[in-house]
């Protein structure tokens, strides 16, 4: 079995699985021969079984000891000796980065007496008092978990009675009395004396970090950053080397490029006379690295040079920190940086120009995700003011706009408006388009409104519980709004601001919109030159979800390949709404035929221009699929108005017929009852009138010299039987439009029992589109509306999944019956074509999921087709 100990010799930066980020990479300067303090790396083996068993693994501390006595030989100096000792300092440091999350102790191995060595051995005897009480404070809070507060104000104290505004200017008569006040405070929790055995504080101080991994706030942010909670830390023992040694002494922190925009040259702060630890808790002011220049002309030289090696040698932005101790420099940590996405982008191009990295490699190191980021307004932060409250970043982008508190409200405002809501039901969706933006009190990132508010790329920020709804206002925070008030909310981190915030919109979108070049402007030129690498490799095409002209020639300026979605129900919203009320309340052929020939022409302009839109490239015109009692206005609603009308003894009039129809056509489950194909073979003539709509609108296209390419998807099937009974009929009405080009019949894989059956119904289907919205709700038996506020939270807790699956793909469950439908399908019918038009269309991990799968397309909102063609890319490399 190999050891639990490592020394920085013989790690190397591949090794973070098991001596953490920060050990490989220590252990990979040391390699390069920078001049970093001798020391070594407990691995992750070793926190794993302590956090298994309770107990240190049987060695561990024999082979520290080992260990340690290399490094004393190195130093020339020795851990506990007296009058020269040798300190340490033990870091955390896990495979993935977790800022301030676990503990670091510094100035392990100083006591009462070596602390006095210390101060004769450097001339300087308020460094050694400071020293040591920094290891007390920190020792304190992170072994014995002794509140921070308790130290601090100690350290206030002493303060006051110096007269001084900054901790730097104690004297060390006041830092030797401030050690004894600590050193009451550690007796008081701990019921102990501050452990003087050096030996002991370093045991004790390496088994603190082990336990620091389970820190609740270590957890928590874990689960946010969906890192996994059981990969342990590993733990750095190194010698310590001092910036707080008077003006020649310092510490900084440097990036090889600036993580902010990518921009090449010299980033970073330097702090005169410090400990790293002072630079993080911003106690005093920093200077641009920049002025070591001046300050240590030497020392900056070597810095920039070793900046150099390590991005030669990481390939990649680098991230350091560094120590100087009386002109000496020192490498205490470096890493591949983190960066905002421009300069993610940025930078991948650059790397290529720089002959660093291939294509390829740019283009996986920059993510759907970071586009997706790159694509949304933005407040000016500087402008904002204090938020009236926070609630969940549901939808990205920022919206500015008057409050409305009903969809009617907001399809009929003139200006833009912000739809405030206690949460959002289908009915509301005229009112979700027409509104700039969003505004929930219930529900979280898979609410109804979150979800579909993603899809419509529109922003949104749900479940800001501290708002109270009244009739037609809204009180948060003592200060109650009306209708009509403008509000500005930010759907990146959650924040509701009072009045109208400034916006900057996206230069990306403008780019893809052809508002913009890229010539000249860095980021735009690395987005071009990535997404025409990710089109010329991707194997998925990208297609559009989309109901109209408009939003199909936005999806055509973004990139989209066709229309993989048009739902013909929103097609039916709006005016149209009575002409489907006539429909559904027809009481005999004749006024049900009356009402579907009022529609025919309506739809079949829409299609006419949607089919402009796309001209040459397919789309897909999926059957209408939601049931109908949806376009009528709710029971409850209906219920009231009745009511009332009665009370007053008036005759309810048109709202009784409604009442009737709506208590008639009532369902349990709506999402498993009426609705889809089982529409169109129980209302005679609706696909019919709706297949006419599309050939004829196609023959028009053809007659004016363009080059339609229309599909009909039916929705909903489970059974081969249905898709035959709908094609026969539509393949009657096509044959009896003159003009129109051949137009493929094909349905979509929604209900498990087609992806079972895929097979057979690939016999009636010239292609597949799976809806994965519904695929998702049926195979889990969940409906999306539903879950989210009841269990989700506790689902993820549990990790029954990490992610909701209505936001990534289910690959082993949902998942595995694309794959079982697309292997029976293709069976079948080798020619097969299979997309996907559900949210997950538009998701990055799915996109690569569906890559894999094998599919033709995916297809998902226009805002959402940069980021699906970017990652249709990245998955073919
Ligand atoms: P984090 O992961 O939170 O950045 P670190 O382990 O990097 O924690 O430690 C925090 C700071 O402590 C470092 O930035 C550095 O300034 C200081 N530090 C750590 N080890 C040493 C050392 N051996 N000598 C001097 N300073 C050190
Ligand atoms: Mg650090
Ligand atoms: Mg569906």
């Amino acid at each position: 079995m190999a050891g639990y100990v490592y020394d920085f010799i013989e790690g190397n930066k591949d090794l973070k699985d098991l001596l953490g980020g920060k050990g490989a990479n220590l252990a990979e300067m040391t390699r390069m021969g920078l001049p970093v303090p001798p020391g070594f790396t407990i691995t992750t083996d070793a926190c794993r079984e302590y956090l298994r068993t309770g107990t240190v693994p049987d060695g561990l501390f024999a082979d520290v000891e080992d260990h340690l006595r290399l490094m004393q030989t190195r130093m020339g100096r020795t851990f506990g000796d007296p009058d020269d000792p040798l300190l340490l300092s033990v870091r955390s440091g896990a495979k993935f980065s977790m800022p301030g999350m676990m503990e670091t102790i510094l100035d392990i191995g100083l006591n009462d007496t070596s602390v006095a060595g210390l101060a004769r051995q450097s001339a300087d005897e308020r460094f050694a008092w400071d020293s040591y009480r920094r290891l007390i404070q920190m020792f304190g809070r992170t072994v014995f978990d002794i509140p921070g507060e308790d130290f601090e104000s100690e350290l206030a104290q002493a303060r006051v009675s110096a007269g001084v505004p900054t901790d730097a200017e104690l004297g060390q008569g006041q830092l030797y009395d401030l050690v004894e006040a600590y050193k009451k405070v550690f007796h008081a929790h701990t019921g102990r004396d501050f452990p003087q055995a050096p030996h002991e504080q370093l045991f004790l101080a390496i088994t603190a970090v082990f336990r620091s991994w389970n820190a609740e706030r270590a957890v928590l942010y874990r689960r946010q950053e969906r890192i996994p909670q059981d990969l342990g830390t590993a733990v750095n023992v190194m010698a310590m080397v001092f910036g707080n040694r008077g003006t020649d002494s310092g510490t900084g922190v440097a990036f090889t490029r600036d993580p902010a925009t990518g921009r090449r040259g010299v980033y970073g702060d330097y702090l005169r006379n410090a400990q790293g630890e002072d630079v993080v808790a911003g106690i005093r002011n920093t200077v641009g690295l920049a002025e070591l220049a001046t300050i240590d002309p030497a020392s900056y030289r070597r810095l920039l040079s070793i900046m150099e090696r390590l991005e030669g040698r990481y390939r990649d932005l680098c991230d350091i920190e560094f120590t100087i101790e009386n002109g000496k420099l020192w490498m205490l940590q470096t890493r591949v940086g983190k960066r905002t996405p421009a300069a993610a982008f940025v930078i991948a191009a650059q790397l290529v120009d720089e002959g660093t990295i291939t294509l390829d490699e740019a283009l996986r190191r920059v993510t759907g995700e970071q586009l997706a980021q790159l694509m949304f307004p933005s407040f000016d932060q500087d402008a904002a003011p204090a938020p009236l409250t926070i609630g969940v970043p549901a939808s990205p982008g920022a919206a500015v706009g008057a409050i409305v508190f009903d969809s009617a409200a907001a399809t009929a405002a003139t200006g833009p408006v912000i739809l405030v809501r206690r949460e959002t039901n289908p009915d509301d969706l005229p009112g979700m388009i027409a509104a700039q933006g969003i505004l929930t009190a219930r529900g979280g990132k898979t609410s109804h409104a979150a979800v579909v508010a993603r899809g419509m790329g529109k922003t949104c920020v749900c479940g800001a519980e501290e708002l109270e709804l009244g009739d037609d206002t809204l009180t948060v925070g003592g200060r109650t709004l009306r209708a009509g008030d403008v509000i500005s909310i930010d759907g990146t981190n959650g924040r509701v601001y009072p009045g109208s915030v400034p916006v900057r919109p996206s230069e990306v979108v403008r780019y893809f919109e052809g508002e913009l070049t890229a010539y000249g402007d860095p980021l735009l030129a690395a987005v071009e030159r990535l997404m025409i690498h990710a089109d010329h490799n991707a194997r998925l095409g990208v297609h559009a979800n989309a109901d109209n002209g408009a939003d199909a020639a936005r999806a055509r300026r973004f990139g989209a390949t066709g229309v993989g979605l048009c739902r013909t129900e929103h097609m039916f919203l709006g005016d149209r709404r009575t002409l489907v009320e006539r429909l559904i309340l027809a009481s005999g052929d004749a006024e049900r035929e009356e009402a579907l020939a009022a529609l025919l022409p309506l739809q079949r302009a829409d299609f006419e221009q949607l089919f402009a839109a796309m001209d040459g490239l397919p789309v897909t015109v999926r059957l209408i699929d939601p049931p109908l009692h949806e376009f009528l206005p709710p029971l409850e609603e209906l219920t009231a108005r009745v009511a009332r009308a009665e009370a007053l003894g008036e005759d309810p009039g048109h709202d009784g017929v409604l009442l009737a129809a709506v208590r008639r056509m009532h369902e349990q489950n709506p999402m498993l009852g009426l609705r889809g194909v089982r529409l169109g073979l129980v209302i005679p003539g609706l696909f019919a009138m709706q297949v006419r709509a599309i050939a004829e609108a196609a023959a028009a296209r053809v007659a004016a010299g363009g080059d339609p390419r229309p599909e009909i998807m039916v929705p909903l099937v489970g059974a081969v039987q249905e898709l035959q009974a709908v094609r026969a009929e539509a393949q009657a009405v096509l044959a009896e439009v003159a003009g129109a080009p051949p137009i493929r019949i094909g349905t979509m894989i929604e209900v498990p029992r087609a992806a079972l059956t895929a097979g057979q119904i690939a016999g009636a289907a010239e292609f597949f589109s799976f809806g994965t919205n519904d695929l998702t709700q049926m195979t889990w038996g969940f409906s999306r509306d539903d879950v989210e506020g009841a269990f989700f939270g506790r689902y993820l807790g549990l990790g029954v999944f990490a992610v909701s699956p209505f936001e990534t793909i289910d690959a082993d469950g949902a998942g595995e019956l694309v794959r079982i439908a697309v292997e029976r399908g293709r069976a079948a019918r080798p020619e097969l074509t299979v997309g996907v038009c559900g949210e997950h269309g538009g998701d990055p991990a799915s996109v690569r999921f569906f890559h894999t799968a094998g599919l033709d397309y995916v297809s998902c909102s226009p805002f959402r087709i940069p980021i699906a063609r970017l990652e249709a890319g990245r998955a073919a490399i």
